[in-house]
């Protein structure tokens, strides 16, 4: 038998009407925040994620779907490409592709699957869905302002609280700017020179390479040399300093409770200033529901124009997984369950079907061949609120037996009113 491979999986109902649930949301938040939809390819050239992401993070160096292509056009032929493991790098390219500078702020989102080559466990798999939103334009928009993250931050805010997630914290950093970084990972290198050797392999060739990335380490025996490496916050300029105390003044103003995490450095190296995750108690290991933060220079790496930017990924499996929901609660039941009585019925039954459903009566269709109680019993499993019974005598006189399916009262309703009584009751 084929299976679906490894660290995917099949999303089937009744647990899609929550996801569609947490979409529907999602978008009705965006729009009270102005936001607009951005769908791009899940694939993109290699190059993209290695220049943006970061060579020395674990998610270009080990976690990747890629492969050289075979077109048949010499262009496309060894091309490499990867399946988007994050969707950031991705809308930052399509920015500067479309020169969506020239409309000013954009404030955009996405909706859709990411790839990376994990470990599968609760929470965490290899095809998963994030729910992304991006704020980046010319600094004349005021992209860079303190506003634009308080401003992001209360919009998940506002998406958990509608969700009905209880007991979310924000956790809140800033890993400063391109200049604080070279003396704070000067500094880390400093540090780890003398203890590096007592780490991990992978932690030794971060200390040389990237020392930020040493801070992604999971290895437990390392966390107590991570523990006493220097800390961001102390290597912060001043207009870094003064940029995340607008933030938290901002966050103050408005009643948004953060705790400050200076040890919060997330897994990719486009990030400056503002870094935040927002966590939940009920998630286990894989704690983090979404994650996101400030890429001023990302557009410039990627050879674009300036344009600072900030924006989040939610983890919509996360997410789905820490609602107090139930997936029943949310689906929606048929209305009615339209049984067709005797030979030569079928056909009426269908034109009933039509007939309610253009009134956006939500119908389900039995058939002739079933007994009156067999198709009672599939009314019921269903959850169909109405049976609607179509015999001959109903027919001929077109009225019909409406059985309600709570109350088990049964009424003769004419066609003509069939819709009015099942929309109302
Ligand atoms: P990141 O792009 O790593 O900052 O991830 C943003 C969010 O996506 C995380 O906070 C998680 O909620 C979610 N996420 C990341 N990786 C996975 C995964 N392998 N499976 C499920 N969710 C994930």
């Amino acid at each position: 038998m084929i299976k679906a491979v490894r660290g995917t999986r099949d999303l089937l109902p009744p647990d899609t009407a929550l996801w569609n649930h947490v979409e529907a949301s999602a978008r009705e938040v965006f729009r009270l925040y102005n936001f607009h939809e951005i769908r791009t390819p899940i694939f993109e050239e290699t190059q993209l994620f290695a220049r943006s992401v970061g060579e020395e993070t674990d998610i270009v160096s080990k976690e990747m779907y890629t492969w050289e292509d075979h077109g048949r056009a010499e262009s496309d032929r060894g091309q490499s490409l990867t399946l988007r493991p994050e969707n950031t790098a991705g809308i930052v390219r399509a920015y500067i592709e479309h020169k969506l500078e020239t409309r000013g702020l954009n404030k955009l989102y996405a909706i859709g699957p990411m790839f990376r080559r994990e470990r599968p466990q609760k929470g965490r798999y290899r095809q998963f869905y994030q729910i992304d939103a991006e704020v980046i334009g010319p600094q004349s928009s005021g992209s860079d302002s303190a506003v634009r993250d308080a401003e992001l931050l209360e919009l998940l805010a506002t998406l958990l609280d509608r969700l009905g997630i209880k007991g979310w914290t924000l956790q809140l950093n800033s890993v400063g700017c391109s200049n604080d970084r070279a003396a704070y990972n000067e500094a880390l290198r400093k540090a780890l020179e003398p203890v590096k050797d007592n780490m991990c392999v992978d932690c030794q060739r971060r200390a040389v390479t990237n020392p930020l990335r040493v801070f992604d380490c999971k290895v437990p025996e390392d966390q107590p040399i991570i523990e006493t490496l220097p800390r961001i916050s102390q290597f912060l300029d001043e207009p870094c300093s003064q940029h995340f105390e607008q933030v938290q003044s901002i966050l103050k103003a408005i009643g948004l409770p953060y705790q400050l995490n200076d040890r919060l450095v997330r897994g990719l190296d486009y990030y400056t200033r503002t870094a935040f995750e927002f966590t939940h108690g009920a998630l286990g290991a894989q704690n983090a529901i979404l994650g996101g933060g400030r890429y001023d220079g990302l557009s410039e790496a990627l050879g674009g124009p300036s344009a600072p930017g900030i924006g989040f990924a939610i983890g919509e499996d996360r997410l789905v997984l820490a609602l107090s929901e139930s997936a029943e609660s949310v689906q929606k039941k048929p209305d009615v369950y339209i049984a067709p009585l005797g030979a030569g019925m079928d056909q009426e039954a269908a034109r009933l079907a039509r007939e309610l459903r253009s009134h956006n009566i939500v119908a389900e269709l039995g058939s002739e061949s079933f007994r009156l109680k067999k198709s009672l019993e599939i009314a019921s499993k269903i959850g169909a609120r109405f049976a609607l019974i179509v015999g001959e005598n109903e027919v001929k006189t077109d009225t019909f037996a409406l059985k309600n399916l709570a109350l088990g009262e049964q009424l003769s309703v004419p066609r003509v009113e069939l819709a009015r009584k099942i929309a109302g009751g």
